[in-house]
């Protein structure tokens, strides 16, 4: 018989044990969530504007997401890739219908997505007749994910060391700077891969005169153009696709996160010649695309498209926006504020940890990525009502540390 665990301390206590140590952890057990707000073992409810980095986009417990999981429960979980399943063809279907993609392929994470968009554009150059392309061309300061491949394609080394020889065959270009694009690219360049927005860079978004001239520059070499949407897809930036915010079509996207609302699922879109790319025998993987994780991804899309989220994602994000800039008048430690849509990230001239653990004893979750960069992420679903909470508790939080 399982021994139930009773506490926060408690959970820590066989945590600090048994659970490996790579995560630092804020000291609570989530116990259960409902829309925008969390509660931990011990019973202390918290708004949460962390979203579990931008994957809950409809919250917690969303109805059509529980009954998306109970039907499946009841049904089938899975039944792997030699079968179709309804869910994975009409969540393809959905994708496709509201994007310029004619395809989608899946993952099971934002990483392995990563991993597909490689492969793609490494086959694609092959197969047209450019074996000497195989580098992928990403920005310094991004970030893709922690595998061999994708961490080789993070332009930033401090997710890299430790993990030498890092695999060849990538390079780096300064972001939101075509001047230098062009200066790195060479002749074994197989695609450009880019974030719309930085996400874990510090909130960066990408002029869409940066994203249009990357447009230019593929077509010119018939290279691929790819955005990473892990983080900023599916509703984060107001539109289902980020690159709908910019009005550039890239030739294939990834994306997970929001996509599964909390099940583990990433995929790739794409559009044209890169839709025949990888055949059989080529990818795949077990569990991707099974009934579990895309009847939840359905209900989810189907909920940002056909359920006015991305209007108000589009409304509150705005509002968002302008109530971090009115922090600005009381706190000289906020440099900048930047971002797009529902994500956020409010710049300091100093380390934003000790506001992260502030606010957290105020009962409000945040989160700073990039040392110095508070990051806001919060479910699409959130009001502007739970916006002025969060700006009070902020704003008290930002006093009390003399920021
Ligand atoms: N790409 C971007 C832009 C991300 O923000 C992340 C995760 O934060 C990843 C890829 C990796 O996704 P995952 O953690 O699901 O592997």
């Amino acid at each position: 018989m399982i021994k139930k665990l009773n506490s926060n301390a408690e959970i820590i206590e066989v945590a600090e044990k048994y659970l490996y140590g790579n995560h630092v952890r804020i000291p609570i057990s989530i116990e259960k969530g409902e829309g925008i707000y969390v509660y931990d073992k011990d019973g202390n409810k918290y708004l949460d504007f962390v979203g579990g980095i931008a994957v809950n986009g409809l919250g917690h417990n969303h109805p059509a997401v529980v009954a998306a999981l109970k039907e499946r429960a009841e049904t089938v979980l899975h039944c792997c890739n030699y079968f179709y399943n309804e869910p994975a063809v009409l969540l393809a279907q959905i994708l496709c219908e509201n994007s310029c993609f004619d395809k989608v392929l899946y993952a099971n994470s934002g990483a392995e997505a990563n991993e597909a968009l490689i492969k793609l554009a490494r086959k694609y150059a092959k197969d047209h007749g450019h074996p000497e392309r195989y580098t992928i061309l990403s920005m310094k300061n991004s970030f893709h994910g922690r595998t061999l491949g994708t961490l080789a394609a993070t332009g930033q080394y401090k997710i890299q060391q430790y993990f030498e020889p890092i695999a060849e065959g990538f390079k780096y270009a300064e972001f939101n700077n075509l001047d230098d694009v062009k200066t790195q690219l060479s002749d074994d360049v197989a695609a450009i891969l880019v974030e719309p927005v930085q996400g874990e860079g510090g909130v960066l978004p990408a002029t869409k005169e940066f994203l249009q001239g990357l447009r230019d520059i593929c077509d010119e070499r018939g290279i691929l153009l790819l955005f990473d949407e892990v983080q900023t897809g599916c509703g984060r930036l107001g539109t289902l696709f980020a690159y709908q915010s910019f009005g550039v079509e890239p030739d294939a996207v990834s994306m997970a996160k929001a996509l599964g609302s909390g099940v583990p699922i990433g995929a790739i879109a794409t559009k044209g010649d890169a839709s025949h790319t990888l055949t059989p025998g080529t990818h795949g993987s077990t569990y991707a695309g099974n009934p579990l994780v895309t009847s939840v991804a359905l209900a989810t899309i189907d909920t940002l498209v056909n359920g006015g989220v991305l209007d108000n994602a589009n409304e509150v994000g705005n509002y968002l926006k302008e109530k971090l800039e009115g922090l600005k008048k009381n706190h000289p430690s906020i440099q900048v504020v930047r971002g797009k849509g529902m994500i956020w990230g409010l710049v300091l001239d100093k380390d934003g940890h000790p506001v992260v653990d502030n606010c957290f004893k105020k009962n409000l979750l945040i989160n700073c990525t990039a040392g110095t960069v508070l990051r806001f992420v919060p479910p699409l679903i959130t009001t502007k009502e739970e916006v002025d909470k969060m700006i009070a508790l902020l704003d008290e939080a930002l006093s009390e540390c003399n920021y």
